[in-house]
């Protein structure tokens, strides 16, 4: 059995891991959104893909796979829908920024006519595997891939993390832990321990009503695909869900979440959230958002792009901006934290409304990735999805635990028995 990494590895972004025995199956096919898009480093002949979830660093350049092959993709239904927006939405960006489009329409639509829609701990046979989907509780959809050869067999099981968090979220079950005999993990929290969930809330929850009380917008910047799916969940649970408007992707992605309920916990959260918040439709409700001290949530997550960029520039200077997600390097909103202005239309703007960052992170932290290894119970652990330092550390680390571990570099090859 032959891994060859062709993207995620010493990085996070374009996630690609090649698994190669009797047949070729590639383990998700993302970008990496640096200044500029990055890919995973070949496209290469496969028999099938397993997509892990929808966000991009794992599926945004699955439709290129489809120019030259007609290959099957196994995933769960939300991770079919949620890719297709996001994958629809960025074929419009890489239109509208003038880039040359990484592939067309016409792949994404071989995609999703390919897809086969999985449920969790569903069976199904593929050459001389089985392959079965876990709960990840990262995102809607979001899975922990096992293949399982089917022979009596030395490194029988191989279990792929995709991105995890095992510690439960508003909307999520925290992940499944899956027995394994080699283990490919995420790392990207390696080096950190995420604050206590129900604190984290409390003080957000605090801070948004103190900037209500003053007359100034609560603006939240957020992933339409899980961020804020939470914070909606978070925001309504927390009585304040009438001051709540929702701008941009989110609705979209809301609604797909919806659609999907048995992929949730606390489906009925959501769905109340949504009835009582306000969808912005069109210039009128825009308006009523920005008059009062309202919430408003609004893609896009790291202010690229996205109806965010036009509040942004309109706050009152009793408003206060909630930065919930990473904020990549050389996105608008690594310079708003670091340098108090974003670009957009081509111009810098400087921003003087006051930030804060909150860490509502759908990753495992440093004790919980530990613990999953451990009751995962692999003799061989692979680290990926995490900056060079992150892996190099965590892979050191469990060495010293007595497993065989790898943090592999972009283009390497692990043979296995
Ligand atoms: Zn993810
Ligand atoms: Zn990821």
């Amino acid at each position: 059995m032959i891994f060859k990494f062709f993207g995620g590895a010493q990085e996070v972004g374009r996630s690609a891991i090649l698994l190669k025995d009797e047949k070729s199956i590639m383990m998700d096919f993302g970008i990496k959104i640096d200044n500029e898009n990055k890919y995973p480093i070949e496209i290469p002949k496969i028999d099938a893909l397993v997509l892990s979830h929808s966000h991009l660093d794992h599926s945004g350049y699955v439709p290129a796979l489809y120019f030259n092959q007609h290959v099957p993709t196994f995933g769960t239904k939300p991770t079919l829908d949620l890719s297709g927006l996001l994958l629809d939405d960025a074929i419009n960006v890489m239109k509208k920024k003038r880039i040359k489009p990484a592939y067309y329409k016409k792949q994404v639509n071989l995609f999703k006519n390919e897809f086969v829609q999985m449920e969790y701990h569903e069976e199904l046979n593929f050459a001389n595997f089985n392959i079965k989907l876990y709960d990840a509780g990262h995102i809607s959809g979001s899975s922990i891939t096992s293949i399982e050869r089917k022979e009596a067999t030395k490194n029988k099981r191989v279990v792929y993390t995709g991105d995890f968090k095992l510690s439960p979220q508003t909307l999520h079950k925290g992940a499944e832990i899956v027995k394994s005999d080699v283990l490919i993990t995420e790392s990207t929290y390696e080096s950190k321990e995420h604050p206590d969930r129900e604190e984290l809330i409390k003080k957000f929850i605090k801070d948004i009503n103190e900037t209500l009380e003053s007359g100034g917008t609560a603006l939240l910047p957020a992933f339409a695909v899980g961020r804020s799916q939470e914070l909606i969940s978070i925001i309504y649970e927390n009585n304040l869900a009438e001051n709540l408007f929702i701008d941009g992707m989110s609705k979209a992605a809301t609604k797909i979440v919806l659609s999907n309920q048995r992929f949730i916990r606390n489906s009925d959260i959501l769905s109340n959230a949504m009835q009582e918040a306000t969808w912005i439709e069109d210039i009128n409700t825009r308006k009523e958002a920005t008059n009062g001290p309202n919430i408003i949530l609004t893609t896009a997550g790291m202010l690229n792009g996205g109806p965010v960029l036009n509040y942004i520039k309109r706050l009152n200077s009793k408003s206060k901006i909630f930065i919930t997600g990473y904020q990549v390097e050389g996105t608008n909103g690594y310079t708003l934290i670091n340098n108090s202005y974003i670009i957009s239309d081509n111009r810098k703007t400087k921003i003087t409304t006051p930030f804060e960052i909150y860490d509502f992170s759908a990753h495992s932290g440093n004790a919980d990735l530990h613990r999953y290894i451990k009751e995962s119970s692999p003799e061989i652990v692979i680290c990926v999805h995490g900056d060079k330092e992150n892996t190099m550390h965590f892979a050191e680390q469990l060495k010293e635990e007595g497993y065989e571990a790898y943090a592999p570099k972009v283009g390497d090859i692990i043979k296995l028995d």
